[in-house]
């Protein structure tokens, strides 16, 4: 291991400065709520109106002055509202108002008595407060604004939706959304052992499985999948590749950038004038990613517009290892926060994502890289129990190598062993990365 490859956390780094340096995509589309989920937002979603648009009663029960239900005074019920209809009052003294949960609190109440606190005269329906209650103003009252005020901004761009953002774009009466364009991504397999997945392999051939699996990470990172015909590896294939790539915001090869004699993407990309931020990491699996950025041609910057609305002067350019789990790992650790960036993402949400876990079984690793081993981690179990569990519990799967496709597709995260450590002992804490 060459002592001057970075470390992960100095690789997370350029790539985290790379990408802060990107602009807000271009492109701008609407999209209908029932499409949105996924998408990000590229128009701050402001308050239509006051949130609740009225004071709204939490409760079924009785609107009520709350200094005369504690005091335990009998109060004649006045009329009642049901969710749906206008708001009544203004409310008398000495009455209560009935209410349903959802409907509005009529003007001169400022408290609901909860239906199962009142105690009711059998005789002339009147009601107050029971003995070993309290009420105070305010109880059981969503004041009007007290969410949001019209106009205020409740989403910034960058947002990423999904289910509660849509809930909150429909409350504001927002049936369709501005999203920024997604961006496009390059996928490049290279190999010549690679066929693709419908052939039958010949002998010493395999299937390209890492284009197929790299199209579900760009999809589910916010990005648009372009998958390229394999490339072989002779340096004329790679440069006609690399040339029809140019078109993508983003450029993802697999394979060919380890030190063998038929490794020959660096060179290729060398060839069209890259620029290397790193090649290659303290990691395992992915030690030989290559993070770099290829001058575009200028004639492409103009005819490709109206396709890829997110492009620079440069193409940022991704080279993963080959096996399956390193192109994965390097995909979520360096390629996935630049894609959100790509996309429009916040600069806070871009990943990768990590979290905490308790690690079941100890572990021996080697000192001198970060690792990231396929893991299975139990977010909680279904049940009674699930709540009472402190911690995530993650146990490493064990695998071939970064070759083992079957371990990762066991996997749900990936369990991170510090580079200065040696060994994770059993109930320790212990970092995961989430896939
Ligand atoms: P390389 O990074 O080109 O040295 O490849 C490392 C290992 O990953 C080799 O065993 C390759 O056969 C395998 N490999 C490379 N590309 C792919 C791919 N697209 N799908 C599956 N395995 C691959
Ligand atoms: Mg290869």
């Amino acid at each position: 291991m060459s002592p001057t490859l970075p470390s992960y956390d100095e690789a997370a780094r350029l790539v985290a400065a790379w990408a802060a340096q990107i602009p807000a995509p271009g492109k701008i589309e609407r999209v209908e709520l029932a499409a949105a989920a996924g998408r990000v937002l590229a128009a701050p979603l402001l308050a239509d109106r006051d949130q609740p648009a009225f004071a709204r009663s939490t409760r079924d029960g009785y609107a009520c002055r709350a200094a005369e239900a504690a005091a335990h005074a009998w109060l004649r019920v006045a009329g009642s509202t049901r969710a749906g209809e206008a708001p009544a009052g203004p409310l008398a003294p000495g009455t209560a108002w009935e209410i349903m949960t959802g409907a509005p609190v009529p003007a001169g109440a400022d408290a609901v008595m909860m239906l199962e606190h009142a105690d009711i005269d059998a005789g002339d329906g009147r009601l107050r407060l029971a003995a070993a209650r309290t009420l105070a103003a305010g109880e059981n009252i969503v004041a009007r604004g007290a969410q949001a005020r019209a106009g205020d901004e409740l989403l910034a761009p960058g947002a990423l939706i999904g289910a509660a953002q849509i809930a909150l774009a429909a409350a504001c009466g927002a049936a369709a959304l501005a999203v920024y364009a997604k961006p496009r991504v390059a996928i490049l397999s290279t190999g010549d052992e690679l066929v693709p997945v419908e052939a039958a392999p010949a002998p010493g051939q395999i299937r390209n499985s890492n284009a197929p699996m790299l199209a579900a990470l760009v999809s589910a990172a916010g990005g648009e999948p372009w998958i390229l015909p394999t490339a072989a590896d002779t340096a004329g294939a790679l440069d006609a590749a690399l040339a029809e790539a140019a078109a993508a915001d983003l450029l993802l090869i697999t394979g060919g950038v380890s030190a063998g004699k038929f490794d020959l993407v660096e060179p290729a990309l060398l060839k069209r004038g890259a620029r290397f931020h790193f090649t290659g990491a303290r990691i395992q699996p992915g030690r030989p990613v290559v993070f770099g950025e290829i001058p575009r041609p200028a004639a492409s910057l103009v005819q490709d517009e109206s396709r890829a609305q997110h492009q620079s002067r440069t193409q940022c350019c991704f080279g993963l290892p080959g096996n399956p789990v390193s192109s994965a790992v390097t995909f979520l650790l360096f390629a996935a926060p630049v894609l959100a960036a790509l996309a429009g993402r916040a600069e806070a949400e871009r990943g990768p994502r990590f979290a905490l876990a308790r690690l079941k079984e100890s572990v021996k690793s080697k000192s001198g890289l970060t690792r990231f081993f396929p893991a299975a981690c139990t977010f909680g179990a279904a049940g009674a129990s699930a709540i009472a569990d402190e911690m995530p519990q993650v146990t490493r799967i064990p695998w071939q190598g970064s070759g083992d496709l079957a371990a990762m597709a066991r996997a749900n995260c990936f369990l991170v062993v510090p580079e200065a450590s040696d060994a994770l002992d059993a109930g320790e804490f212990v970092r995961i990365l989430l896939a």
